[in-house]
């Protein structure tokens, strides 16, 4: 008999989205349990800068500080004949080539960009999602799972003992990378160009390299040999990534390269024949641009690169990554606690699908893909078609049901249009909450800094029968809120009157932000704001819970005497290895 264990939300992947998704369910007071095939954290750099969103995520969970610590200015890019050559000429300055507004403190309290590797932020999410109660286990990989309207039954297995047990979950959260085996077990299509006509390969090497790469720790440098060229990254001042694009004439060679020719690849572009060098493995890799068909399918999400994988050239892929984590983790919060219907998870599709797509799409180009493939820019997206990196990150606007036009209270309708202009950042339903500074209790602290995870109500200075009716309505379904007054006898003292021209409020007006820091509705003083709060938020989360059927007998999911659940939901095997997996190092 296999051992049962019974959990929420059962997460398969620890990379950015998964060890964030789990820190943001535990914000909420859900437990999960977290599996990665993986031994250990991942010491390859990959995905290497964060963008200001990331950072206001890490904000919310408190951890922001950390991160900035363990990381530093955004990357610059060199060339050099080799790392011991001592003229180094600097081809790109990424925080001028991905420079998002002019003004951007005036868009976040955060620094528009910071480098801090996956191998210096998986260590820092997994220590403070342990620290915190998160179940969060190495070595352990999904190898099946069924689902039916009620749970998921997961089959996982510990890979140093070979022991399986089972696992039932509400919901699974497939976190588990670009080639998800759950997307695939699901037969969940996938659109966009697929794996790009690009190729590179990760040489991985240890060498005590720390004298020739002291002051560029966060850079790139490009060495340029008479018979090749590629990327020096930096992990740390004993390990290395040397990145090599075979040209068209060689690729086939690379195949067949020899461990020996990569150990004398790395020599010869370090500079240094006398340092010894150690192949620690060696990856061939093609970048890719897709985006899953459904994010959701019954009770399993799709999560992170699972949903929506994209060519690194803008630094988009863990930042869409964790943007989608924090979208998904209120919702499935909510819906578990009974707070709202289990059709608030469809929002999650409707919401971060748009911008999963918009995201994949334009980082078919970016100043990464003018130093490595310099004549593919154009082919793949047209200049036209770009949109500003602001738009990207920010500026984009939310319509769902999760989200209520002010005027007639209705959910937005789902239109095209996904930007919004900066200057048009003003706190509109749909859109992020706006950065602005205010005082509370005698400290200078942003707007951001009041999401905690709760819903915040943000009440002009005439606002103070919202303030007292919301959290009362908001209790009365269980739901916890705290509502702050902008005004000089208020909650918040807003030198720069912010509620009236960044947050679009009238003296009487308020504004009802999600715990992912965007804004829900906004709103005038109606006659009655009891009636109309509780109306806003069974607008947005459904009918409370006790108008509805109890979640495990919930309709998600298709009906067990469809056809159609036979063939997709069947119990599915997956290969057990399907990739090598990586050398872990302490
Ligand atoms: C060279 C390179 C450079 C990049 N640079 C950037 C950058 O500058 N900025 C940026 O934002 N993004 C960048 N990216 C992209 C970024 O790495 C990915 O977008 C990001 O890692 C996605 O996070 P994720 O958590 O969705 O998936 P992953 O980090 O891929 O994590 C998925 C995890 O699931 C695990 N898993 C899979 N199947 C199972 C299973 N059956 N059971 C248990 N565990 C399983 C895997 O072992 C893996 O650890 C880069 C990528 C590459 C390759």
């Amino acid at each position: 008999m296999l051992a049962k264990e019974r959990v929420p939300v059962l997460i398969v992947g620890a990379g950015g989205a998964g060890l964030s998704l789990s820190l943001l369910l535990r914000q909420q007071g859900i437990g999960s349990v977290l599996v990665e095939q993986r031994a250990d954290v991942s010491w390859y750099p990959r995905a290497r800068n964060l963008n200001f969103r990331t950072l206001e995520v890490f904000r919310g969970l408190g951890l922001e500080r950390q991160v900035i610590a363990a990381g530093s200015h955004v990357s610059r890019v060199f060339r050099a004949e080799t790392l011991a050559s001592p003229e180094r000429e600097e081809l790109l300055a990424v925080d001028a080539a991905t420079r998002i507004v002019d003004h951007p403190e005036i868009l976040t309290p955060e620094p528009p960009s910071w480098y801090c590797p996956q191998s210096r932020l998986e260590p820092i999410l997994l220590a403070a999602a342990t620290e915190r109660g998160s179940d969060v286990r190495y070595n352990t990989e999904l190898v099946s799972f069924t689902q039916d309207g009620r749970r998921v039954t997961a089959t996982i297995r510990n890979r140093s003992t070979g022991t399986t047990s089972l696992i039932r979950a509400d919901y699974l959260a497939a976190c588990d990378g670009a080639h998800s085996q759950v997307r695939d077990a699901l037969g969940v299509k996938t659109e966009g160009l697929g794996e790009l006509d690009e190729h590179y390969i990760f040489v991985y090497f240890r060498a005590d390299w720390g004298e020739l790469v002291r002051g560029y720790e966060a850079d790139a440098i490009l060495v340029e040999q008479p018979d090749f060229r590629g990327f020096f990254l930096i992990t740390d001042v004993d390990r290395g990534m040397l990145l090599i694009q075979p040209s068209p004439s060689n690729q086939s060679s690379t195949q067949t390269y020899t461990t020996e020719r990569f150990r004398e690849m790395v020599s010869e572009g370090l500079g240094k024949p006398d340092l010894a060098v150690e192949i620690v493995d060696v990856v061939h890799w093609q970048p890719a641009q897709l985006v899953a068909e459904h994010f959701q399918q019954g009770r399993v999400l799709l999560v992170g690169d699972a949903a929506h994988t994209m060519p690194p050239k803008l630094g988009l892929g863990v930042n869409t990554a964790i943007q989608s984590a924090q979208n998904l983790a209120w919702k499935l919060a909510a819906v578990l606690k009974g707070h709202a219907s289990p059709q608030l998870l469809a929002t999650y599709e409707a919401e971060r699908r748009p911008v999963g797509l918009l995201a994949s799409e334009q980082s078919l180009v970016g100043p990464a893909a003018s130093l490595l493939t310099p004549d593919s820019s154009d082919k793949l997206l047209a200049a036209r078609r770009r949109v500003p990196l602001f738009s990207l990150i920010v500026g984009y606007r939310y319509r769902s049901q999760a989200v209520l036009s002010g005027g007639n209270g209705l959910p937005l309708p789902v239109q095209s249009e996904l930007f919004e202009k900066p200057g048009q950042l003003t706190a509109l339903p749909g859109t992020r909450l706006p950065h602005l500074w205010v005082e509370q209790h005698g400290q200078r602290v942003s707007t951001l800094d009041l999401l905690d995870g709760r819903f915040v109500l943000l009440v002009g200075p005439g606002g103070r029968l919202w303030q007292k009716a919301a959290p009362t309505v908001a209790a009365s379904r269980g739901i916890e809120l705290v509502a702050y007054r902008l005004a000089a006898d208020g909650d918040l003292l807003d030198r720069e009157d912010g509620w009236r021209t960044k947050l679009g409020m009238s003296a009487a007006g308020a504004v009802l932000v999600r715990p992912d820091g965007f804004v829900a509705w906004r709103g005038t003083l109606p006659i009655n704001p009891e009636r109309k709060f509780g109306q806003v938020l069974s607008a947005i989360l459904g009918p409370p819970a006790l108008d509805q059927p109890r979640l495990r007998t919930s309709k998600i999911g298709p009906p067990r005497n469809d056809t159609r659940y036979r063939r997709q939901y069947a119990f599915v095997t997956f290969l057990s290895h399907p990739r090598k997996p990586e050398p872990t190092l302490r």
